[in-house]
């Protein structure tokens, strides 16, 4: 069974060509700036590459040239559209109304375009590339979509709840939805191969990258997670500035003379590692400077782990222990340093961790607590794209 994975935003849309007898990518490719001119970049498993501009005035033409790549010329790793058995598609919000993935027909399509309003940049898009998507590939196809906040949906209202009066959120819908639910599940399935199930099991799952969550999972089930409303709450991330007292957020707009939309842009593009650094959003460019003495980049990086370790030790607290750690997305995978200064001095809760694991464990599946941890630290990487894949399969079989 071969399956098509998407990922679609405003202007791009990536897609991989999956396998699944033995899970592996046949072909995986992105198409850019759709709407404004287009490229598209095409890589198959045998190592085959192609980079062509082309215009996509919409996503149907975006579909159009990934599908004639995958059928068609030195890149080809299929002789037709018709080897495709399925389609899935991930889409950014499921509100309260979706707590696992679907087979997509007109009502779940209305439905996700209903929940557009709670998020104004990414469900049109989905709905737009799952429309474009049917024209392409024709109705005969499946098409699965599988939501960001979903695996959330386990939260207890206690959790989800927030402060305001909560007439705001029976009129409004306003909570914590969460984000990346993907990837903590993805990772904390992985975990539950690992250590033979998850039951009984309290974990934490620290996705970070250029956004960033960490999630609280009893049972293989989320607690509770740091990202809200929006994927702007929770910790710090490379533009995003996490969590902030909202009383400055008005105190500051009013100084400074910005409008609604203008503070937003600010929290959500300005702030964060960019905003607290003035380097970079960029773990690594953070890293680099601060070891040559920038200040600025250090406090970004002392903040985010700070605020990591204030969400392990709390989550663990909130579920009563604490059975493992987990780390992914691209600086959980890959900056040691991150994983190290968040797991040390941390043996009071159980949890002690090798210094030269915690380096050796980047990039790949490992685990670096020392034998004696009654808490395991791992690095898993995550694969969400595979996790749309087997949701698809499963359900279209
Ligand atoms: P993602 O959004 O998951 O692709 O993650 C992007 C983030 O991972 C960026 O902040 C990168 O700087 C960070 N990252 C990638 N490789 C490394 C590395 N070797 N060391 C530190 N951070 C890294």
């Amino acid at each position: 069974m071969k399956i098509l994975v998407i990922n679609a935003g405003s202007s791009s849309l990536k897609y991989q060509l999956i396998d699944m007898e033995d899970e592996h990518v046949i072909a995986k490719g992105n198409c850019e700036r759709i709407g404004i001119d287009g490229k598209i970049t095409h890589k198959t498993s045998d190592g085959k590459e192609v980079a062509v501009d082309v215009a996509f005035p919409t996503h149907k033409e975006a579909f159009l040239k990934l599908m004639e790549l995958l059928t068609t010329g030195d890149c080809a790793v299929i002789s037709n559209i018709s080897e495709i058995d399925a389609v899935g598609h991930r889409v950014v919000h499921g509100g309260e109304k979706f707590f696992q993935s679907v087979v997509v027909n007109d009502e779940i399509l209305k439905e996700i375009e209903e929940l557009s309003e709670l998020a104004p940049l990414h469900n049109p898009a989905n709905v737009q590339a799952i429309k474009a998507c049917t024209e392409v590939v024709g109705k005969k196809v499946p098409q699965v979509v599988v939501f960001d906040t979903a695996f959330h949906q386990t939260m207890p209202a206690k959790a989800y709840i927030s402060g305001m009066p909560y007439e705001y959120y029976e009129k409004y819908h306003v909570r914590k939805y969460g984000f990346h639910g993907t990837s903590h599940r993805f990772v904390s399935g992985r975990l539950g191969e690992l250590l033979g199930g998850l039951e009984g099991k309290k974990v934490v799952t620290c996705h970070l990258g250029n956004g960033s969550s960490i999630s609280a999972i009893k049972d293989g089930k989320v607690m509770d997670t740091t990202m809200g409303f929006t994927p702007l709450d929770g910790i710090i991330m490379g533009t995003r500035s996490g969590a902030v007292d909202n009383s400055i957020v008005s105190y500051v707009a009013e100084k400074e003379g910005l409008s609604w939309s203008e503070m937003n842009s600010i929290l959500n593009k300005k702030s964060g590692f960019l905003g607290i650094s003035g380097v970079s959003s960029d773990c690594r460019d953070l890293e680099i400077a601060a070891s040559e003495g920038n200040e600025r980049a250090q406090l970004a990086l002392d903040k985010v782990v700070y605020q990591i370790r204030q969400y392990v030790g709390g989550y663990a607290a909130a579920m009563g222990g604490l059975d493992a750690v987990v780390f992914t997305g691209g600086i959980g995978e890959n900056s040691a340093a991150v994983r190290y200064n968040v797991c040390k001095d941390m043996e009071f809760l159980g949890l002690e961790v090798c210094e030269e694991a915690c380096k050796n464990a980047s990039r790949k599946e490992a685990k670096f607590s020392t034998e004696n941890s009654k808490v395991q630290a791992w690095v898993l990487p995550t694969n969400e794209e595979l996790l749309i894949a087997r949701d698809t399969k499963a359900l279209v079989k």
